[in-house]
C-alpha cells in the first residue's frame, strides 16, 4: 500500500467524484526550519510561531522575528500563510519568562497573555506585516480566543501595528497589503458565539487538539486519562458539524489544523462533513492525499448521518475504518 501511495505522491487530492481538497501545511514545530516541507501542499495553514521564542534565551527582536516570518511568507509568494501570533503558556513554557500556575491549561496562555503584555503582540505583528511587505499572503490567526472583546482588542492592536508599518511603507514606496485576520476555534465557550465571531473576521481555523481537550476535560499530554482523549468522541464530532453548518451559513472560511486532519478517518470525517481545507505536518500529505482520490464524498455524506448520531467514540471510528478498508 505505502509504494502505492508513493508512486502516486504528486496526483493531485480530488475525491472520484471530481472535489477538490486544499491541503495545507502545519509548520513551525521542528526547531530547524524546514522551510522545503513547507513547499508542498498548497500554502502553509498553521505557522506556530513559538519555536523561535522557544530557542532564544530572551524575547526575539522585531528584526529577528521579520527575517524569521520572511523565508517562511515566500515559500507561497502566492498561496496563503497563516502565521498563528504567540501561543506560549500552557504546554508552552518559554524559560525566560516562567509562568507558576496551578492550572496552566486553564490560565495565562495564547491570546490572554498577548493582550496584557500588548508591547509582545505588538512588535510580533509588526515583524509579520515587514515581512509581508511586498506579498499579500499573509494571514494572521488568534489563538486561544473566548470571546469577542479578545477579538475586537486584538483587531484594535493588529490596525495600529498595520498604520505603524503602512507610513514607513509609504516613505519607501512599498506595498503593504492588509492581512486577512482569524481565530482559532478551539476553546469550546465559541461555539455558542460563532455567528458574533463571524461577522468579526475574516476565516476560522478548527485546532481539534485543544477543543477536544476542553470539551472532554481531559489533559492532551496526561497518559493517564489518554484513553478518555478522542477527537472522535460523539460531543466533538457534534461540535465540528456545527462549526461547519454555522461557517457555511455565514460565509467563513475555515480550515481544520488540529491533529484529526491528518488522521485518514478524521480527514474523511471531516470531508464527510464539508470541510475543504485540511491543514497538516508535511509527513501526513501523502496518506490524506491517497485517501481523499479513494473516496466518493457522496458515499461519504451516506454515513456522516449515523456518524453524527452513535454515542460511543468506537462506534464513530468503527464506521470510518470500515468505510475506508472498503476503499482498497
Ligand atoms: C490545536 O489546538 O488543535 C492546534 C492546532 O494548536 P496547538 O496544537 O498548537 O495547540
Ligand atoms: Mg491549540
Amino acid at each position: 500500500l505505502f509504494e502505492k501511495i508513493d508512486s502516486e505522491a504528486d496526483a493531485p487530492p480530488i475525491t472520484q467524484d471530481g472535489t477538490k481538497i486544499s491541503l495545507l501545511v502545519n509548520a513551525g514545530l521542528s526547531a530547524d526550519l524546514e522551510l522545503e516541507q513547507y513547499r508542498q501542499g498548497d500554502g502553509v495553514g498553521l505557522y506556530r510561531t513559538e519555536i523561535p521564542f522557544m530557542m532564544r534565551d530572551r524575547f526575539p527582536s522585531e528584526r529577528e522575528q521579520c527575517e524569521i516570518y520572511k523565508d517562511v511568507l515566500v515559500t507561497h509568494p502566492n498561496k496563503e500563510i497563516t502565521m498563528r501570533t504567540l501561543d506560549v503558556g500552557g504546554d508552552k513554557p518559554l524559560a525566560y519568562f516562567p509562568i507558576s500556575e496551578e492550572n496552566p491549561f486553564l490560565g495565562w496562555r495564547g491570546i490572554r497573555l498577548t493582550l496584557d503584555h500588548p508591547d509582545i503582540f505588538l512588535v510580533q505583528v509588526r515583524a509579520m506585516l515587514r515581512a509581508s511587505l511586498g506579498l499579500s499572503n499573509l494571514h494572521i490567526l488568534l489563538p486561544m480566543i473566548s470571546s469577542v472583546s479578545e477579538v475586537d482588542e486584538a483587531k484594535r492592536l493588529i490596525k495600529q501595528a498595520f498604520l505603524e508599518v503602512k507610513s514607513e511603507a509609504m516613505e519607501h514606496q512599498q506595498m503593504l497589503s492588509k492581512p486577512a485576520v482569524g481565530v482559532m476555534l478551539e476553546v469550546p465557550a465559541v461555539l455558542f458565539q460563532l455567528p458574533q465571531l463571524a461577522q468579526r473576521v475574516d476565516f476560522f481555523s478548527v485546532g481539534t487538539n485543544d477543543m477536544t481537550q476542553y470539551l472532554l476535560a481531559v489533559d492532551r499530554n496526561n497518559p493517564r486519562v489518554s484513553s478518555l482523549y478522542s477527537s472522535y468522541h460523539p460531543s466533538v464530532v457534534n461540535a465540528l458539524q456545527l462549526i461547519r453548518e454555522v461557517s457555511t451559513q455565514y460565509k467563513v472560511p475555515v480550515t481544520v489544523c488540529g491533529e484529526l486532519a491528518g488522521e485518514p478517518m478524521g480527514a474523511l470525517l471531516l470531508i464527510a462533513m464539508g470541510y475543504r481545507k485540511l491543514s497538516m505536518n508535511a509527513h501526513s500529505l501523502r496518506k490524506i492525499s491517497w485517501v481523499i482520490r479513494n473516496i466518493s464524498v457522496d458515499d461519504t455524506r451516506e454515513i456522516l448521518d449515523d456518524i453524527l448520531r452513535y454515542e460511543s467514540p468506537q462506534d464513530v471510528q468503527s464506521k470510518l475504518s470500515e468505510y475506508l478498508e472498503n476503499q482498497k
